[in-house]
């Protein structure tokens, strides 16, 4: 139990990657706040939690929004009285070639994805720099390197990274670290509507020869949130089952 009294915030918690992180950080002792947008899947992942013996509070949250971010840290604060763990993971897609991709589908992207993170890391910051520590991991992807139909969510997993790089160095001397994690293709409801056809050429592309599934990607969210791991900070750490090697 590494992470025994320690609060945990997972922001799009209630399905897949977060979910799983979740399950996983709750596994080590962590409390956790589960914030999705999605009420119904966040009190079934609390609810899974504590049948585990553990202790957790779902919350109904929009994380493109900067109030919604703010009370979300509050809550944690509140219910548990610090925090510890940002793992900022909600994240959307709205796939189009930039030849037809409309304005809506480029600030939604850029509102979930790029300033949630922003809002949610700030508010947490400020927590974390009256304890004198943090663990904050954000979710970037290997479609950061580019990736046909993505230039919106390129744009933002790129942007996560940027953000990590700087946060890190503002942060550090706060006793709060700051990563990103790059997935590769990852089994969850976001990649499930992927057409089978595509699906096998991507799998068949990962020299590990199988599709990543979230307790790859929780596992690498659990050790960068330890608190032994304090000299590891502004780092990107692509998790793809060697996808993106000799790119
Ligand atoms: P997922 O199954 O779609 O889960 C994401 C969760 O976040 C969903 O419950 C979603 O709700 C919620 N959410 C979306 N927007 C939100 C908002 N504004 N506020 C609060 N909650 C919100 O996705 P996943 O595959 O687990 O991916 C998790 C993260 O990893 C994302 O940031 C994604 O970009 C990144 N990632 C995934 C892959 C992959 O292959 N799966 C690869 C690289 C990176 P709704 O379902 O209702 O929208």
């Amino acid at each position: 139990m590494e992470l025994q009294g320690q609060v945990a915030l997972v922001t799009g918690g209630g399905q897949g990657i977060g979910a799983e992180t979740a399950r996983q950080l709750a596994a080590q002792g962590a409390k956790i706040v589960v914030a999705d947008w999605n009420e119904e899947t966040a009190a079934q992942c609390v609810e899974e939690l504590r049948g585990a013996g553990g202790e957790a509070v779902a919350t109904k949250a929009d994380v493109s929004k900067q109030g919604e971010a703010e009370r979300i840290v509050e809550l944690a604060v509140r219910e548990f009285g610090r925090l510890d763990i940002l793992i900022n993971n909600a994240g959307i897609t709205r796939d189009s070639s930039l030849l037809k991709m409309e304005p809506h589908q480029w600030d939604q992207v850029i509102a979930v994805n790029l300033s949630g993170v922003y809002y949610c890391a700030q508010a947490a910051a400020r927590q974390m720099r009256e304890q004198q520590y943090g663990r904050i991991v954000s979710a970037s992807s290997i479609s950061a390197f580019g990736n046909f139909g993505q230039t919106n969510y390129a744009a933002t997993k790129a942007g996560v990274v940027g953000m990590t790089k700087s946060m890190a160095i503002e942060l550090a001397h706060y006793g709060i670290t700051v990563n990103a994690i790059a997935p590769g293709f990852i089994q969850t409801a976001m990649t499930s509507a992927i057409p089978n056809e595509m699906r096998e050429a991507t799998v068949a592309a990962i020299p590990v020869g199988r599709a990543g599934d979230p307790n790859d990607i929780a596992r690498v969210y659990v050790f960068l949130s330890l608190p032994e791991s304090s000299f590891i900070t502004g780092q990107l750490f692509v998790i793809d089952g060697g996808r993106t090697l000799g790119r």
